[in-house]
């Protein structure tokens, strides 16, 4: 590694829908900025910076009122390198092709940073999924599934849910892969159904390893407790590490926020409704307790941790700027735009990245797939362990190079990954 002067690298998150650039451009200008750290060859961070693979497909789609709607999908398998491409696929109206591949190389660099054996991908369909019936959700999410079929699967490219995606929809993938594949053939997603091959801690795993990143940050900054948390975006990620650190006496759950609006108590949300409502997936604004404040409220309430736990870019720079967290904790991927990442770290705010933060699902999926392979079955509290234990030990790896190296924890957790698969690219030679 160089000792370039950190305090020149402006390093973005890899995802951005917020209005400060291109997520694909400003993804560029990541690995670029890595690369340059870590004195890596211009046509090695050229071929790092490609995506392996792009595919668009057209979607067409008859609805309930029998019109036909003709969607868009996209799978992207950014690097193959240290094994199949991995990552989940998303439902959103804002989906397009730079989005996913910024997503999909997002992937790469979080599967080589917990030492996962996947390389990176990512697919979208551009949608707005509250507009669909169950059964048109279902004939998009097949019709999509058959238009990727030629380049998913097993040891190929591995799906997992993502935003507005879930168990249900990894089902109805698998069915219709191995109904075109003439028999079970192996998984092209993890995610599933317990039912169907799945695992059940997969579902909470992203929010729960979230969680552990709270902790180990708390502890790290020696923030005393009850450390007081924020949480925006009340999802499969957020009601998850709602649920952990409601039931856990050093944190204080100060405010949480859906789509819908905020509940927030600076004397803490009660543990109970929390659990409750997250348990029951429903909004956090019918819990009934706490002041019901409008949702971005959340991101500028009196805290020592916020986790953003919706959708990329939420955080602009004028919202950094009101933000009073000690720390950021990325549960979402990229929630921060380019310009907040800057301004926050000008203000000494500490940000776990996504890549380390939200990796606990994919290590899951992981262990998801190892099911499917070997006579195993991990019990919810074997997957607890294994992805706790996964991801301290790259927690540690990133705070301890952060530390010693004066950086922020996103560049070390990025030139931990980067280094790794630039090493596997030389290590494998080219082909031919
Ligand atoms: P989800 O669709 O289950 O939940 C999203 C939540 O965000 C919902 O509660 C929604 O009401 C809320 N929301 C939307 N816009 C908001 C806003 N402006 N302010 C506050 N809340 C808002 O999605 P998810 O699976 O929980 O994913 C959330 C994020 O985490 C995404 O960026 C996703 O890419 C990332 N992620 C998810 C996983 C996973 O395993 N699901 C893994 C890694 C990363």
């Amino acid at each position: 590694m160089t000792s370039l002067d950190t305090a020149e690298l402006e390093l973005m998150p890899a995802e951005q829908v917020g209005q400060e650039g291109a997520p694909w451009d400003q993804a560029l200008a990541q690995i670029r900025s890595v690369a340059e750290y870590l004195g890596l060859a211009d046509d090695l961070c050229a071929m790092l910076a490609s995506s392996r693979k792009a595919l668009e497909v057209s979607l067409p789609i008859r609805l309930d009122n029998g019109r036909i709607e003709t969607f868009t999908g996209y799978r992207v398998q950014h690097s193959t390198t240290r094994g199949p491409s991995k990552g989940g696929l998303r439902f959103h109206p804002l989906v397009d092709l730079e989005m996913i591949k910024a997503l999909a190389m997002s992937m790469t660099w979080k599967c080589a940073l917990v030492e996962l054996p996947y390389g990176g991908g990512k697919g979208g369909i551009r949608c707005d999924p509250t507009l669909l019936s169950l059964g048109e959700r279902e004939r998009l999410t097949r019709r999509y599934a058959a238009e990727v079929y030629p380049i998913i699967g097993p040891g190929r490219d591995v799906l997992a849910p993502d935003l507005n995606t879930g168990e249900r929809e990894m089902a109805w993938i698998y069915d219709t892969y191995s109904t075109l594949s003439g028999g079970n053939v192996g998984s092209p997603v993890t995610g599933r159904p317990v039912l169907v091959g799945g695992s059940s801690g997969r579902r909470t795993a992203t929010g729960f390893g979230v969680a552990c990143c709270c902790r180990w940050i708390a502890e790290r900054l020696e923030i005393p407790p009850p450390v007081r948390l924020v949480i925006a975006g009340f999802g499969n990620v957020g009601q998850a590490v709602a649920s952990e650190l409601a039931r856990d006496p050093a944190f204080r759950i100060v405010a949480i926020s859906d789509v819908n609006g905020c509940r927030r108590s600076p004397s803490g949300l009660p543990s109970l409704d929390i659990q409750r409502a997250a348990a029951a997936g429903s909004s956090i604004v019918e819990i009934g307790c706490g002041d019901l404040v409008d949702r971005d409220s959340a991101l500028w309430t009196e805290c020592d941790i916020l986790v953003p736990a919706a959708i990329s870019g939420v955080i602009d720079a004028e919202m950094a700027s009101e933000v009073s967290a000690r720390v950021i904790v990325e549960g979402a991927n990229g929630p921060l735009t380019d310009a907040a990442d800057s301004l926050l770290r000008r203000r000494g705010v500490e940000v776990v990245p996504d890549i380390l933060a939200n990796s606990g699902g994919v290590i899951a999926s992981y262990l998801e797939s190892i099911q499917e392979t070997e006579p195993t079955r991990f019990s919810d509290e074997e997957v607890a362990r294994l992805v706790r234990e996964r991801l301290r030990n790259a927690f540690a790896e990133v705070a301890d190079l952060a530390d010693s190296r004066q950086v922020s924890m996103r560049l070390a957790a990025l030139s931990i990954a980067v280094q790794r698969v630039a090493d596997a690219h030389v290590s494998r030679g080219l082909y031919p």
